[in-house]
């Protein structure tokens, strides 16, 4: 027997026709690449959403085409999330940090029909157009006005123009659930990028299941800045749930040092922030040095690479902003579990309860998880026992866009990270299985390493690789970043982890460099450390 409930497909449409009857005031601020600071309303984005719809519609291009962004986190960027998706083409996010070869790559590879791109990728644009075999038109995001002369870009329209007389009233389309909305491809690291392919009803499960109190927890009462860029896997799903809830969004556009991260959060109110580690090391790097503090801020979820405890401790007892760690993959639309503590938490002294809050967290409803061995099977929750983690669930992958064969593993999306699972069902990654350092037989985690490092007070950042060695096969080494005028030896930085961890597990070496590489999404990029050490030699070996 069916159930007689109403079939209502689940659509990126509804979303912004939610926001536009339910918050028809609510703001959305943007700084913006020409600099100055756009306010407008949801009713405003969403007329602006339907009048992107209308244009498309007036290019006759086909549902289920691609139109590609390169565009940092902003309003007009907004409207297109639900123009594109909410008429049935496909919102595909190219990320503007990778290589022009890339860039060149993806596009073609995701056979994009239309290109909309800020300001600033002006160079960008050029330098790729005339490899890029599908795109037939380009939109440069600014006023008609602002259109630059002789680009050499054959046919580009300012977005202003482009969608300046088309109806704020749109028809949405009764697409099915399944269709694909958007696309995002992984950083690619090692191989060719490979692209997740959403569809309307992923997008809206991972909506409502990420609003939820234990997990980013929005209400219509947050005024929510989504730093982690639009282009990286949706800004974790930002967009859907601000319409979703009806809050504030605040948008930083190009601006991301610490400076003017932390003036937008006070000029705007922002209650809630989410950003990968190395943009709250800037913030913090800002903040700590001018004695300023935040007003309203009070969660910020943090997610995309581990959290050092130093910044869950910075930010909790010197600033009283709850972090959320989180972790998840562009697999996984991203979000896989987040870490809230359980009533039984509450009581425990507050150092028991930073054990906790380090881990990765809980899995959300909707998101099976499960550890496997080498041998197949699964292990136990026991918080000790390590395996591959593996996941499945309605926003997890069933297979890549143009990919071949499948990437599951009977049933089950392998991650590719490391992990334990405690009997409260807190997940911790201990690496991704390729960091892992393998010394002796045994196995270090990258991330114990690095975190400890992070505690001291002298370095602003570290990263942990394993060397080969003839007797271990890997010793790990640890590559710091020092705080400006600050200075620590290696010998007592290699001191400091005595105590913290065994004592075959404390680094074989300290090597100071100017920077970590950071890869197109803002997270350390250990295969180019790897080539930039590839002289090095243990003083051990
Ligand atoms: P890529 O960085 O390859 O583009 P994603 O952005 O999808 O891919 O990153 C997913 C990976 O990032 C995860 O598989 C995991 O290794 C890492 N990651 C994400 N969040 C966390 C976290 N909170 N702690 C540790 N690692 C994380």
């Amino acid at each position: 027997m069916l159930g007689l409930m109403q079939d209502q497909p689940l659509l990126i449409s509804a979303l912004i026709e939610h926001a536009d009857r339910h918050h028809r005031d609510g703001e959305i601020v943007s700084r913006r690449t020409e600099g100055d600071v756009h306010r407008y309303t949801w009713t405003e984005a969403a007329a602006r959403s339907r009048q992107v719809a209308h244009a498309l519609d007036a290019m006759l291009l086909d549902v289920g085409s691609r139109v590609a962004t390169l565009a940092w986190n902003g309003y007009r960027h907004l409207e297109l999330y639900f123009g594109v998706s909410g008429s049935g083409r496909v919102l595909h996010t190219l990320n503007p940090r990778l290589h022009p070869d890339q860039v060149v790559w993806i596009a073609n590879h995701a056979e994009d029909q239309v290109l909309c791109f800020d300001t600033s990728f002006l160079p960008l644009v050029q330098a790729v157009h005339a490899k890029c075999t599908t795109i037939r038109q380009y939109v440069m995001l600014c006023d008609a006005d602002k259109l630059p002369a002789d680009t050499g870009i054959p046919g580009l329209i300012a977005y202003e123009a482009w969608i300046a007389g088309q109806p704020t009233t749109y028809d949405w389309p009764r697409l099915s659930e399944s269709a694909a909305s958007s696309m995002c491809y992984t950083s690619g690291t090692t191989g060719h990028p490979k692209a997740a392919l959403y569809s309307h009803r992923s997008t809206i499960l991972h909506a409502f299941a990420s609003a939820m109190p234990d997990v980013m927890g929005l209400s219509a009462r947050d005024s929510v800045l989504p730093v982690v860029p639009m282009f990286h896997v949706n800004a974790w799903g930002i967009p859907y749930s601000a319409a979703m809830v009806g809050c504030k969004l605040v948008f930083p556009g190009p601006a991301l040092d610490g400076k003017s991260v932390y003036e937008l959060i006070e000029a705007e109110g922002v209650t809630f922030a989410a950003g990968v580690p190395t943009v709250w090391q800037m913030l913090l790097g800002h903040v700590g040095p001018n004695q300023l503090k935040f007003s309203k801020l009070n969660r910020t979820v943090i997610g995309g690479a581990a959290c050092p405890p130093a910044m869950i401790d910075a930010f909790r007892n010197q600033y009283g902003v709850d972090v959320l760690h989180a972790w998840g993959m562009t697999e996984m639309s991203p979000l896989g579990t987040l870490c809230t503590l359980k009533n039984k938490h509450l009581a425990l002294p507050e150092d028991e309860q930073m054990k906790i809050r380090l881990k990765q967290g809980r899995a959300i409803f909707g998101v099976d998880m499960r550890i496997v061995g080498d041998d197949g099977r699964e292990q136990p929750w026991d918080g000790k026992t390590f395996g591959d983690l593996e996941v499945r669930g309605p926003w997890v992958i069933d297979s890549y866009f143009r990919g071949e064969g499948s990437p599951l593993n009977d049933g089950w999306f392998p991650t590719g990270d490391v992990a334990t699972i405690d009997p409260d069902g807190y997940m911790q990654i201990t690496d991704r299985s390729k960091d892992v350092i393998k010394s002796g037989g045994e196995w270090i985690s990258s991330i114990d390493i690095e975190n400890i490092a992070m505690g001291h007070p002298a370095i602003a950042m570290a990263a942990c690789i394993g060397m080969k060695h003839p007797k271990w096969d890997e010793r790990p080494i640890v590559a710091v970043v020092k705080k400006p005028g600050q200075e620590v030896a290696r010998d007592d930085l290699l001191k400091f982890y005595e105590g913290k961890i065994a004592k075959w597990q404390i680094p074989d070496d300290v090597v100071f460099v100017e920077a970590i590489p950071l890869g197109a999404t803002g997270k350390m990029l250990k295969t180019k450390l790897r080539e930039q050490l590839k002289d090095y030699r243990l003083p051990t070996a």
